[in-house]
């Protein structure tokens, strides 16, 4: 499968077929139910949750990490996505067309000039704050 599929051209429809012929040739789909499949997802946001735990913040790209960790993390991140589609599919939620209207509803709801009036107002305060430097 690798070197054919390059991860820019994977889809969310590729994936669900992936996914419902790996369950199908294994006689998993009698366990693909929507609550085994959450609870699998939620294991999974677990073992995520487990790469970053103790590490503080890290910095975007992670250039301090292994390479072995990254490799960690991109098969954790596939965890969660895997069972996010199959439950989305064995539910029967369009998760492309369900993604893209929540896009447009957060878009509706946090318009990007209110993001920049509250950024001004931020800095009014930050500027009008007396800074305590700790020499009192
Ligand atoms: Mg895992």
């Amino acid at each position: 499968m690798s070197g054919v599929i390059e991860g820019d051209s994977v889809s969310i429809g590729m994936l669900n077929q992936l996914q419902a012929q790996f369950a199908k040739d294994r006689d998993w789909d009698q366990y693909h139910t929507p609550r085994n499949l959450l609870l699998a997802m939620v294991g999974e946001v677990g073992e995520l949750s487990e790469i970053f735990q103790w590490k503080g913040e890290v910095k975007r790209g992670l250039p301090d990490w292994k390479e072995e960790e990254k490799v960690h993390l991109g098969e954790e991140l596939s965890d969660v996505l895997l069972y996010l589609l199959r439950l989305s599919d064995i539910c029967g939620v369009d998760l492309g067309k369900a993604v893209l209207r929540k896009l447009e509803l957060n878009a509706i709801k946090y318009p990007a000039k209110a993001r920049k009036d509250i950024k001004k107002k931020e800095d009014e305060i930050e500027k009008s704050t007396p800074v305590d430097n700790g020499t009192d």
